[in-house]
């Protein structure tokens, strides 16, 4: 063999091997693909106390999110990135309509998970805590809600445990492996004010994501 080709030899192995290494450096969740679903927005802004809107906070993290999981290398798509729905112009059963064109998004798009993100209140004000539910329409949902709600525990220090939703009219729909994520309850006042601060903000985005890297390193 000659000189040169020895080399263009070597150069060609260097060349995989350095193709391999960045391959491997392109993140942990390198090749999926995420749909965030911020709830609510446009006529109805969820949950409100004292003048803090659920559908805000909802897209503030839906937004931290995307940009954690981009960080590992994610494909990610938002069902909403404003203060609108999704439900066609004059539609006489908006709530309905908006769900609807949701889970359509989300089964057309060929994505690997979905997670709907929302805010939980309720009339007692002392409840607190992030909290998962799944929808038994798929039998990967329940094992991401275990990870998710495991990671959420230790993140943020609540003692919530997932649980089963049976009433759903989009989490029926969705082909997609995914969960409904409850982060925190406007009607806790302390909670609500940290959900309110970039800081919490950005622990829950951490929190879900790392949850999301460990549930497709196990599946
Ligand atoms: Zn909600």
């Amino acid at each position: 063999m000659s000189k040169y080709k020895i080399l263009m030899l070597s150069m060609l192995i260097v060349g995989i091997f350095l193709f391999d290494i960045v391959k491997a450096d392109n993140g942990s969740l390198y090749g999926k693909c995420i749909y965030l679903d911020p709830g609510h927005g446009g006529l109805d802004p969820g949950a409100t106390y004292a003048g803090v809107k659920e559908e805000d906070i909802n897209l503030e993290i839906a937004f931290k999110l995307k940009g954690e999981l981009e960080s590992k290398g994610a494909v990610v798509y938002l069902t909403r990135e404003g203060d609108y729905d999704l439900a066609p112009k004059g539609s006489k059963q908006r709530k309905r309509d908006d769900l609807y064109r949701r889970s359509v998004l989300i089964n057309n798009s060929g994505c690997d998970m979905y997670l709907s993100l929302h805010l939980n209140a309720t009339t007692s004000t002392s409840w607190t805590g992030a909290q998962v539910f799944y929808d038994d329409i798929n039998d990967m949902n329940i094992k991401l809600a275990e990870i998710l709600q495991k990671q959420l525990r230790t993140d943020l220090k609540t003692t919530r445990k997932y649980k089963e939703v049976t009433n759903g009219y989009l989490y029926k729909r969705v082909k997609v492996p995914g969960v409904l994520v409850e982060m925190g309850f406007l009607s806790n006042p302390g909670e609500r004010s940290r959900l309110k601060t970039d800081n919490y903000q950005r622990l829950i985005a951490k929190s879900i994501a790392k949850g999301i890297e460990v549930y497709f390193k196990k599946y």
